[in-house]
This record gives C-alpha cells, sequence and structure tokens, in this order.
C-alpha cells in the first residue's frame, strides 16, 4: 500500500513572512514520513494587491509608482530569502527571485508604454507572487532535509480562456497532475505548486480569479485522488458566526460539504466558495486548519456530520445592492421578464444571490454584489431599452443601503417552524425584513435587511438558535 496522499494548501498568512514561511515547512515535514505530500501556495500576503495596483500604475502612466511597487516586492522577498536561506546558496535564489521580478517588469513596461492594461497580460503577471513564495517554500524545504520541487500551477491547470477567473477542465488537468506530479511523488519528492495561475489549451496564462488558491488546491487534490486536503489559514476553522459581531461564536468541528460551500457563497471568508465542487464530487475530505496554532482540531468537511440537525452557522454580506425590477401593468410576462433579467446578469458573469418576485405585481428584485451592480443594471437598462422607453416599466431602481444575512445548516427542514422563529428574533428587535429566500434544499433561509439593521440581526439569529459557547465553559485554547 502507497502512503496516504496528502495536499496542502497555504494560504497568504500563512507563508506571509520568513517565519510564517519556516512554520509551514516545518508542518509539512512533520508527515514527510507518513504521507505523499504536494503542497499548494498563495502568494505572502499583500502581494497580489500590490502586484495589480502596480499594474494599474503602469496604465496610468505613473513610472514612479511602478518601481515603487516592484521595489517592495523585491525588498520584501530577498528579505525573507535572507532570513531563511543561508549565505552560501542565497545568491542563486536571490538570483531566481531577480528573474521572476523581471518578467513581471517587462509586462508592467509594456503597459507604461502602451498606456494599456490587456486582461491577458494581467492573468499573465498576476500570479507572480505565487512564484515567489512556492521558490521561498521550496527552498525552505530543502534546507530542512525534504526534497522539494518547484512546479508552476500553469503547467497542471487546464482551463477555458475566460479571463480573471477561468473555468478548469479537470480531465486534462488529471492528466498533467499524472504526469508532472506522479514522478515526483513516486520518488519522494514534494512539488511546491504555485496556486491561482493556470493556463489555457493553448498555453495562453489564466487565473482561477481573485481568492483562486484555494480552488487550486481543490482541483490538484481532485486530480490526484488525494486522500485528504488540507487548508492552512490563519483562523481556527469555519465558525458559527463572525467572532466580531457575535464574540460568542463557536468552532464548529464538522461541517458537509453542501453548508460549508452555502457559507462561503454568503459571506464566510474561509473559503473560496468554488473550492468544494472538485472534492465533494469525489468524496475528498478537507480540513481547514490554522498555521499558526496547528494543534488546535480544525474544521473538518465531509459529506455528512453527526452533529444535531438544525441551522449550523449564521454569515452575512454587507457590500450587497439590491436592483429592482417592475412592469408598469400587465402587458409584459413576469417570467419572460425574469428571464430575460437573469440572462444579462449571466452574460456579465454576475452570481445573482437571492431573487424574490410579488405574485401578482409585475415586480421582482435581485440582489447582487455592489461591485456587480454597474454592470447588470447597464445590461438591464440595454436590454429592456424599448421598453423603458415606452412607460411599460418603472425606470430599474437600486438600493444600496441593505444586507444579506443567511442562516445555514443541513436537515433544518427537520426543524419545523424555524423561519417563523427567526423572523421573531428580528421583529423582536425592530428590524424589518426587505425581503427573504429559502430554498427547496432547506439548506439556506437568506433574508435581506437594512444594513444599519444586519449585525443586530446577525447576532440576535446566532443567539435564538443557540449556536454560540455556553457562558458558563471558558473559551477552548
Ligand atoms: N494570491 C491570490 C489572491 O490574493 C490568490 C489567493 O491568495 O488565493 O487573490
Ligand atoms: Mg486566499
Amino acid at each position: 500500500m502507497p502512503r496516504p496522499l496528502l495536499v496542502m494548501k497555504f494560504g497568504g498568512t500563512s507563508v506571509g513572512s520568513a517565519s510564517a514561511i519556516r512554520g509551514a515547512a516545518d508542518l509539512v515535514a512533520r508527515r514527510a514520513d507518513t504521507h505523499r505530500l504536494a503542497v499548494v501556495v498563495s502568494a505572502m500576503s499583500r502581494v497580489t494587491d500590490l502586484i495589480l495596483s502596480t499594474l494599474e500604475a503602469a496604465e496610468r502612466g505613473d513610472a514612479a509608482l511602478v518601481d515603487e511597487g516592484i521595489g517592495r516586492l523585491r525588498s520584501t522577498h530577498e528579505a525573507a530569502c535572507r532570513a531563511l536561506v543561508p549565505p552560501g546558496r542565497a545568491s542563486r535564489v536571490l538570483d531566481q527571485i531577480e528573474g521572476i521580478l523581471d518578467r513581471l517588469a517587462r509586462v508592467a513596461r509594456g503597459m507604461l508604454l502602451l498606456r494599456e492594461r490587456p486582461p491577458r497580460a494581467v492573468d499573465d503577471a498576476a500570479p507572480t507572487g505565487e512564484r515567489l513564495s512556492a521558490l521561498l517554500l521550496a527552498e525552505t524545504l530543502r534546507e530542512s532535509g525534504i526534497p522539494a520541487a518547484n512546479v508552476a500551477g500553469s503547467a497542471l491547470i487546464v482551463t477555458d480562456a475566460t479571463v480573471g477567473g477561468a473555468k478548469p477542465f479537470l480531465e486534462e488537468t488529471a492528466e498533467n497532475c499524472g504526469a508532472v506530479l506522479g514522478p515526483l511523488l513516486a520518488e519522494g519528492s514534494v512539488p511546491v505548486i504555485t496556486g491561482y495561475g493556470a493556463a489555457a489549451r493553448d498555453g495562453t496564462p489564466t487565473t482561477l480569479g481573485r481568492g483562486g488558491s484555494d480552488f487550486s488546491a481543490a482541483i490538484i487534490a481532485a486530480s490526484l485522488q488525494a486522500d485528504e486536503l488540507w487548508i492552512w489559514t490563519d483562523v481556527d476553522g469555519i465558525l458559527s458566526c463572525d467572532p466580531r459581531i457575535a464574540p460568542e461564536a463557536r468552532l464548529l468541528r464538522e461541517v458537509t460539504y453542501n453548508e460549508a460551500a452555502e457559507l462561503a457563497y454568503n459571506g464566510a471568508k474561509v473559503l473560496h466558495p468554488r473550492t468544494l465542487a472538485p472534492l465533494a464530487d469525489r468524496r475528498i475530505p478537507v480540513r481547514i486548519r490554522n498555521s499558526f496554532r496547528p494543534a488546535g482540531p480544525g474544521t473538518r468537511i465531509t459529506g455528512r456530520h453527526t452533529e444535531r440537525p438544525g441551522v449550523r452557522a449564521i454569515t452575512s454580506l454587507s457590500q450587497v445592492a439590491l436592483v429592482s425590477i417592475e412592469a408598469t401593468g400587465l402587458s409584459l410576462y413576469g417570467a419572460q421578464l425574469m428571464a430575460r433579467a437573469l440572462a444579462v446578469a449571466a452574460r456579465a458573469q454576475v452570481e445573482v444571490l437571492l431573487m424574490t418576485r410579488s405574485s401578482f405585481r409585475q415586480n421582482f428584485c435581485m440582489l447582487v454584489r455592489s461591485g456587480d451592480v454597474e454592470p447588470v443594471v447597464e445590461g438591464l437598462r440595454e436590454d429592456l431599452a424599448i421598453e423603458l422607453a415606452h412607460g411599460y416599466m418603472l425606470p430599474i431602481a437600486v438600493d444600496h443601503s441593505v444586507g444579506l444575512l443567511a442562516a445555514v445548516g443541513e436537515g433544518m427542514r427537520g426543524t419545523p417552524g424555524l423561519a417563523g422563529r427567526l423572523f421573531t428574533a428580528l421583529s423582536e428587535r425592530n428590524v424589518n425584513i426587505i425581503a427573504i429566500a429559502q430554498g427547496s434544499s432547506e439548506l439556506t433561509i437568506a433574508i435581506v435587511v437594512n444594513a444599519t439593521d444586519l449585525r443586530t440581526s446577525v447576532s440576535a439569529i446566532h443567539s435564538e438558535c443557540g449556536l454560540g459557547r455556553p457562558a458558563s465553559t471558558p473559551a477552548a485554547h
């Protein structure tokens, strides 16, 4: 029997400094005797933001800011390199850092010259941070006697050509993973793979979108048929609520794929929402663990769990807006209007978080992220131009002053009267409910309230559902 195969992913803070990288290398080393290991990394924290803002500065023609950006990237990674790699070997690694930054500098210079920021070039340069962090982690592993090999995510993950957040093709990716990672794993070497970046079939660089390195790790774990995926991050796992809103929030030891996906989708920051699909299909368990407190149990995500059914966690999203569409009479078909509105959202690649409709008046609303309002409203005005111009419809209205909260839990169906209890808890605090939605899977009840009521609502529902730590038990350490 080969040793079990474990994929470990390290997030930005978990490789965010020389000491964090050393900690990450220790966590890998600890499993090296018992497991076959593949590692996926994010860029050091805030590095991707800096790269993207440097490219924006290049487009504006701000050469000084471009130099400053690249200078800051250089000094961050050089300092980490000097702290991690002994002087005799550091100069070779410093050269490699310079080579990686050169590629970024070339892209930025092109943009400076053209005053243009072609999306393809952005996708090529954006995973620069991952190239740097993967280099540093692999070097650190070698320092501790673990054979490690740098592998570019773009050599493994094949995607469509969508700019800024491409869709992976799993079969081709699995072939690449077998061909490239198979031999490394067989010889006991640890591949250290750059997250976030991928490539289209013709080799054009793509990315999996912001925060996409979780997804990279999931795709690779699925492709390798790994026994488990561990996501190392800077929080203890998935909590019953944001502890800044409800300090009594509890760590959830187990959640299902469905629950975790709903939580991520509705605002929980621990996981990228797209992460779980390839893992759930293959029943690969995921653990979310804190690399700064590795003794903690973390949260385990699997197909089913033994906890009591009902609400498990409350999440919220404050950066959302309600787009309302209303016909003036009954001459337009509601279903057709909704279909057109959804088609507009789909073309703009915008996620509709929630949609509700009144039964008689031809009025419905869609909840979208604040950043998505503009493309959706523009698209709607274009698509409905004739109806709007002839007064068949009221002008499209946007309400930014709303927030979304979601109560999530497998088997809420088994708890009758739950919705009523939630509404009562809100009305007792004078919270006005603007819209509600519950899917027939009864995994999530989503409620739209005024943005100013969001925090109160979340903590009211968290306590109504009895999700906090009992007051008498001291917090676990
Ligand atoms: N570094 C990328 C980002 O900041 C990907 C990731 O960290 O997941 O979006
Ligand atoms: Mg991340």
